[in-house]
């Protein structure tokens, strides 16, 4: 395995919770500026494994390395856009605009003045809340929050951006936006994508590289050798499969 060429090596990965595994043995590489679609059963491991990948959440066993540094010895973490699935947890008085939880997204980088500004408008605009941008988040509807917590993800320019679940609160129109800035950005940032979806249209549309998981690596591999494989009938059924593989550009 080439780790120089990879954005994300995950080695061996074991996680439990209260002593029921997870997380089996999971292994796989994603390449720079690939876009992984990342699938499987409810209850698969998918949200584990990203916060395991970011060390929030502990893993038993098993090493991970973005842009080929082992995760344990940052000094300095890499440019890396995270939206968790699961957002509902803002406190309803938290005195933050929306403006400032999208800069928030800027921390890791350092940039001359101006420029910083600007980074926040280009977000605001992409995801079309720059007419809330005053608001206070604890005012905010489920799908204005995710909306907000994106354009945080996106802000940073990331070089790696993992994204879990990130449109179930949008309504279609600002759906389809959202996927077209992240196809943008991974055409031409060569922003490395890791997709966490049950929209499996999406997937066909767009990723490169698929991971199908059920507590252990299922499938690990390119889009089109995912589709032409015996298992994927297996697993999606006819219909689906149809969906995901019959690519519409
Ligand atoms: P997915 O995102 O694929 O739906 P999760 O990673 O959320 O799957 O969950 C994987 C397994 O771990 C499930 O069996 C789930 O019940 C369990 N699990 C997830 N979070 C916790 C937690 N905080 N405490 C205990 N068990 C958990
Ligand atoms: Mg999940």
């Amino acid at each position: 395995m080439d780790i120089q060429n990879s954005a994300i090596d995950v080695k061996g990965l074991t996680v439990s919770y209260n002593n029921r595994l997870a997380l089996e043995d999971i292994s796989f590489s994603v390449d720079k500026g690939a876009y992984l679609g990342l699938v499987g059963p409810n209850g698969s491991g998918k949200s584990t494994l990203i916060k395991a990948m970011l060390g929030l959440k502990q893993s038993s066993s098993g090493e991970v390395f973005f842009l080929g540094q082992r995760r344990a010895d940052f000094r300095e973490w890499p440019r890396i856009g995270y939206l968790p699935q699961k957002i509902s947890h803002f406190n309803p008085y938290f005195p933050a605009t929306v403006r400032e939880i999208v800069a928030l997204g800027l921390l890791s980088r350092k940039m001359v003045s101006g420029a910083e500004d600007k980074a926040v408008e280009d977000a605001l605009a992409m995801l079309d809340i720059d007419g809330i941008k005053d608001k206070l988040i604890g005012e905010l509807s489920g799908g204005q929050l995710q909306r907000v917590l994106l354009a945080r993800a996106i802000a940073g320019n990331p070089e790696i951006l993992l994204l879990d679940e990130p449109t179930t609160a949008l309504d279609p129109e600002t759906r389809e936006r959202f996927y077209a800035t992240l196809e943008a950005l991974n055409r031409d940032m060569k922003t490395t994508v890791v997709l966490v979806t049950h929209d499996i249209g999406t997937i066909g549309k767009y990723a490169s590289q698929m991971l199908y998981l059920d507590k252990k690596v299922v499938f690990h591999g390119g889009f089109n050798d995912f589709c032409g494989s015996g298992d994927m009938k297996k697993y999606f059924g006819e219909y689906s499969q149809h969906v995901i593989c019959h690519r519409h550009d």
